[in-house]
Parts: structure tokens; C-alpha cells; sequence
């Protein structure tokens, strides 16, 4: 049977997939690119360029190009390129006739059924023009879906419970966060809410501002200036943006950029991700109000949501992350690629409506979180058994990730890299996976001399962990083999011998199973003790406050909590201590 494609119209790039032994697969052009960028452009021979080429040449020759025509959809106006006008939906029948042949040419065969995704928002005429859009590319359109949906559909292709998704969908020109549920396999969008002018476009536009100013400081020369100077920054950022969600600082180097009294000006300019953050920390905020008024209009708070899918490339930005996780308290999910989610819940939903039995999607993705122990904020106070993270639980592999230290002392002259596996914010009990010296540092150098940390891990779950002193480029490398298996076989009576040896306890004692009941221990040595008697002070004032069924889990939560304190059972106090602090902070906020 004819196969059905799943597209996703992107206003920035556009993706097809269709599902192949029961499994979405994306289909790629003959240089192996997935991602086709949204961009219609004539040559000056007159000869039509869809997607990169197109793109290449929108700002040298922006009267010949037509880009995010996705914004135009359902407007009765057309656009100019070179000297013809055309409707929205011929410009996007461009795209998707590209689409479709490249399907062609990946299948073997003709194809003329697919699904296409839309915005939640897109009203009536702008599906109308989608779907005619469709028409004029030479498909049948046997359905249109709304992009959150198709996202929900490759995390969830069967899910016979009720779920409640946030989909956060944040791409080159566009945002939008949706609120999702499934029932009984029916997906409904409960609400939507979004930015149709905000995207990676805009921090890349920050950037090259940032770059240019700091360049016209300098030299005296505006880059901005020159429309080919601009073409070649604005790539350059957008590049080392894309590098910055990975690494911790980056280079943008370009030669001969501009020319000053007939002398050449090269382009170098270092920056870390910390800066990078304080360019886009106001745009990523106003996507949070958006999360907040999407929950409030579907009248639910973060607690009620099942899962967090990340869709669109930016959404691997760090910082977004990082804010979505302080607001939502949530693990989020990006492992499948968040730039083709939506095109391959789209083929799935064609896979679906055509009868195919349709399996889950499988990516290969790291088990526990990957980091070193450092000095930093653990309970409360600084302890040197801090955990920082460098690469997430269920970042696809390969991955590679660097983070930047400080050293702690004036003339500190090495520092120990240890590193560990798993999830607690306290390194004494995760496992730890190796560790080695960095020594013969800049003895000269004050406190706050940066460490810049790489890890790499591979598909085999080799790790290679790198040390770079920044300002002397000392370097020292480990491979650790199998840091997976190592972990899933060592891992519990490793983590018993640490906790005992946390606990003070003894060897006849652990032997007889009693590892984390340790009447013994002094309470005042356990910081979470301390912790967990001012919550449960303030959960039990908080309780007049809550509805009748977050009350009701509130007293559970304070019994468990209670008792756990009581009998000093760390590993289920930590459990409910987390669980209440969720509450309570949510109670606190309505
Ligand atoms: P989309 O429209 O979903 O294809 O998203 C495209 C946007 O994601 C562009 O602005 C890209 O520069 C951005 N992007 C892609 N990969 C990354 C990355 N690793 N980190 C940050 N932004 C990225």
C-alpha cells in the first residue's frame, strides 16, 4: 500500500518522514540532510532554489527570496519574488513539492498521501490554505494535525491512559507551548498560547549585534554595514550559538570580514555560555509567562502534567532547560530529536490512519546523568560534594559536553577530577565512574582560575573525559571504558558501601542489610533532617490553604515524611522530602 507521508511546514524548516517496518523514519536528500530550510528563492538565471541555496542567498538577494511564508498562510495577499507575485500557498506547494521528491527519490516510488502538521493556533483559513497548499504540490492531504499533537504521538503512538503532555516548542522564528491530552489514544489540545515573532532567529540576531558592536568598538567599522559581511556573521553566530549548547565557550573567527584604510580586519571573538545567557535571559523568560498562562487557561498547575516534550532546535539551549526545570520541577524529554519529532509524529499518525501497526520510537539515550563533584551549594551550604551535571539523563548519543570550574584557592596548583553517574545533587551517592589529577597548574594564577571539563561519550558508552587549564592550555585526558555497564553492574554494592561509609556504620552492621537505617547517626550530621522539620512545619501550615484533593496528598506526603524522619530512613525521606517541597512550593504559588 501506498505509503502516507508525515510533514512538518516549518516556518524556518520543514522535515518529511514516513513510517517504514513500523518505525518513523526520516527521509533525508542525496547529501544526507534531513532538515529542509522554508525558503523559496530565484536565482539571477531565473531558476528555482528551495531550502539551503535558497536560504544562502536571502540577504544577499532578498528581493528574489520568500522566507517564513508560513506566517502568511490565510492572508488573501500574495508576495513578490523577482518580478512575479504568488500566493502563501504557492510558495509553501514550492516547498512541499520538494518535499515530496525527495520522498520519491528515497522510496523508489510515487507518493501522493500525507499528513501535515499546523500550528495549535492556525485557524480555519490558514488550514484551508494549507491543506490547498497540498493540493497545488500534487498530494492528497488525508489529514492536517496540529504540531504539539504529532509531538505527543511520538512519545505516546498507543497510549491507552490519560496523559497530560506540555509540548514547548521553541524553533528558528516561532514559539508556542501547548497543553495536551491523551485519552483513550484521542489527542486534544486543552490549550495554547505562543510567540509567532520569537525563536532562535532572534538570539542569533542578539548575537551578531553583541559580535558587531564589540567589532565596531574595536575597529571603528560597522559590519552591519555590508549585506555580505552580515551574511557571513550571521552565520557564524548561528553557528557558535549551536556550539554554546554543548560547550561551554566558543570561538567566532572570520577572516578579512572588512577592510580599514586598505588593510584587511579579521573577525576573532571568544565568548562563554554564561554571557551568551545574559543576551537571551529576557526572550526565554517571556516564553515562561507563556507556560504559565497556557497551564492557567487549561486550568491546571505543573504538578498535573504527566510529561514535558521539548520540541524545535533551540529547545537545546541549556538555559532553556534550565528555566523550564526550575518552573515545572518536571524531567524533560528531548531525547528524540527535537527537530524531527514533528514531521515523524506526522508519519505516525499516516501510519495510524493507513492501519499500520505502528512501534515505538527508539533512540539511544544515556541512562543516568554523567558529571563531576566540585565545590558548590548542596542542602543549603557550600560542600565540595557538590554534583555538577555535563551530560543529562536521556541525552541522545553520541554526546559531547564541556563545562567551565573555578579553582578554589590563589596558586591552587591542580585539581581532582572526579567523575560520577546518577541523579542525587550530593556526589556521595552517585557512583563513581574514575578520576585523575590535573596538576602542574599556572602557580602564579589567583582562585578562579578556569578549568574547562569535556566529556565525550560514545555510542559503546566509552567516556573520554578531558581537563583543560584555559589560560596555559595544560591538558590532561582519561578514557574510561564502559562507564555503562561498569555502573549497572557495580552499581548496588557500591552504592550500599557509600552510603554506610556516609552513615559511619560497620561492616557486620551493612551485612546485615542495614544500610540506611542508622539510628546511630547523630541527626544533627544529616542536613536533610534539618530540612525536612521546616517542611514539615510549613506544609502543615500550608494546609488550610490547599484544595481538598492536594490536601489529602499533602497529609500522606507529612505521615511519610514523618516517618521516614523518625526512623532516620534516608533514602525514603529524601523520596517524600522531594515530593512534598514540590507540593508545598505549588500550593504556595496558586
Ligand atoms: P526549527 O525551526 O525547529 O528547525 O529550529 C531551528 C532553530 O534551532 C534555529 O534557530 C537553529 O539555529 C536552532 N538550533 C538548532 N540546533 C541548536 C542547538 N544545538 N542549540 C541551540 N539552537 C539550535
Amino acid at each position: 500500500m501506498d505509503p502516507i507521508l508525515g510533514i512538518d511546514l516549518g516556518t524556518t524548516n520543514s522535515v518529511v518522514s514516513v513510517i517504514e517496518d513500523g518505525r518513523p523514519l526520516v527521509l533525508r536528500d542525496r547529501h544526507g540532510e534531513a532538515i529542509l530550510p522554508s525558503v523559496v528563492g530565484l536565482d539571477a538565471a531565473g531558476r528555482l532554489l528551495v531550502g539551503r541555496e535558497a536560504r544562502n542567498q536571502a540577504l544577499l538577494a532578498p528581493e528574489r527570496t520568500v522566507r517564513s511564508i508560513k506566517r502568511r498562510m490565510g492572508e488573501d495577499a500574495t508576495v513578490r519574488m523577482a518580478d512575479k507575485e504568488y500566493s502563501p500557498q504557492e510558495i509553501s506547494a514550492m516547498i512541499l513539492r520538494t518535499l515530496k521528491a525527495r520522498a520519491e527519490e528515497a522510496l523508489g516510488h510515487a507518493v501522493e498521501r500525507a499528513v501535515i502538521t499546523v500550528p495549535a493556533f492556525f485557524n480555519d483559513a490558514q488550514r484551508e490554505a494549507t491543506r490547498e497548499a497540498g493540493l497545488l504540490a500534487g498530494l492528497d492531504v488525508v489529514r492536517i494535525i496540529n504540531e504539539p499533537t504529532a509531538a505527543a504521538l511520538t512519545y505516546e503512538p498507543h497510549s491507552e491512559k490519560n496523559e497530560r503532555l506540555l509540548v514547548y516548542d521553541l524553533g528558528g522564528g516561532t514559539f508556542d507551548v501547548s497543553i495536551v491530552q491523551i485519552e483513550r489514544g484521542v489527542v486534544e489540545v486543552l490549550a495554547s498560547h505562543g510567540d509567532t515573532h520569537l525563536g532562535g532567529d532572534d538570539f542569533d540576531q542578539l548575537l551578531l549585534d553583541y559580535v558587531c558592536d564589540a567589532f565596531q568598538e574595536e575597529h571603528g567599522v560597522d559590519l552591519r554595514g555590508s549585506a555580505a559581511s552580515r551574511s557571513r556573521i550571521l552565520q557564524a553566530v548561528e553557528a557558535a550559538k549551536i556550539r554554546l549548547s554543548d560547550e561551554a565557550c566558543t570561538t567566532i573567527a572570520e577572516e578579512f570580514i572588512a577592510e580599514k584604510e586598505g588593510r584587511p580586519l579579521n573577525l576573532q571573538f571568544e565568548i562563554d555560555r554564561h554571557e551568551y545567557e545574559q543576551l537571551i535571559g529576557a526572550l526565554l523568560h517571556k516564553t515562561l509567562a507563556c507556560v504559565d498562562a497556557s497551564l492557567e487557561d487549561a486550568k491546571l498547575t505543573a504538578r498535573h502534567l504527566d510529561r514535558v516534550i521539548l520540541v524545535g532546535g533551540s529547545t537545546r539551549t541549556p538555559m532553556v532547560q534550565r528555566l523550564l526545570f526550575e518552573q515545572l520541577h518536571h524531567e524533560l524529554h528531548l531525547e528524540i530529536d527535537p527537530d524531527l519529532c514533528v514531521s515523524m509524529g506526522a508519519a505516525i499518525q499516516g501510519g495510524l490512519i493507513a492501519g499500520v501497526d505502528v512501534g515505538p520510537v527508539l533512540v539511544d539515550i544515556t541512562a543516568h546523568t554523567l558529571g563531576m563533584e566540585c565545590l558548590g551549594p548542596l542542602h543549603g551550604r557550600m560542600s565540595p560534594h557538590c554534583f555538577s551535571p555535563i551530560i543529562p539523563r536521556n541525552a541522545p548519543l553520541p554526546a559531547t559536553r564541556s563545562e567551565i570550574y573555578s579553582t578554589v584557592h590563589d596558586g591552587q596548583d591542580a585539581v581532582m577530577i572526579h567523575v560520577l553517574q546518577g541523579e542525587s545533587d550530593d556526589a556521595r551517592f552517585n557512583q563513581s565512574v574514575g578520576e585523575f589529577l590535573l596538576d602542574g597548574l599556572n602557580p602564579e594564577a589567583e582562585q578562579g582560575n578556569e578549568i574547562l571539563v569535556r566529556f565525550s561519550l560514545n555510542l559503546d558508552g566509552i567516556l573520554e573525559v578531558t581537563a583543560v587549564e584555559r589560560d596555559t592550555g595544560r591538558e590532561k585526558a582519561v578514557t574510561i571504558d564502559n562507564s555503562i555497564t561498569q555502573f549497572r553492574a557495580k552499581n548496588r554494592d557500591e552504592a550500599r558501601a557509600r552510603l554506610a561509609a556516609v552513615f559511619g556504620e560497620t561492616t557486620a552492621q551493612r551485612d546485615s542489610g542495614a544500610v540506611a537505617v542508622a539510628e546511630e547517626v547523630p541527626g544533627t550530621e544529616e542536613p536533610l533532617w534539618h530540612e525536612a522539620a521546616e517542611l514539615l512545619a510549613k506544609a502543615r501550615r500550608l494546609l488550610p490553604k490547599a484544595s481538598a484533593e492536594d490536601a489529602d496528598e499533602m497529609r500522606r506526603l507529612i505521615d511519610t515524611l514523618q516517618q521516614a524522619v523518625e526512623r532516620r530512613r534516608l533514602d525514603l525521606a529524601r523520596e517524600a522530602h522531594a515530593e512534598l517541597a514540590d507540593l508545598v512550593f505549588y500550593i504556595e504559588d496558586v
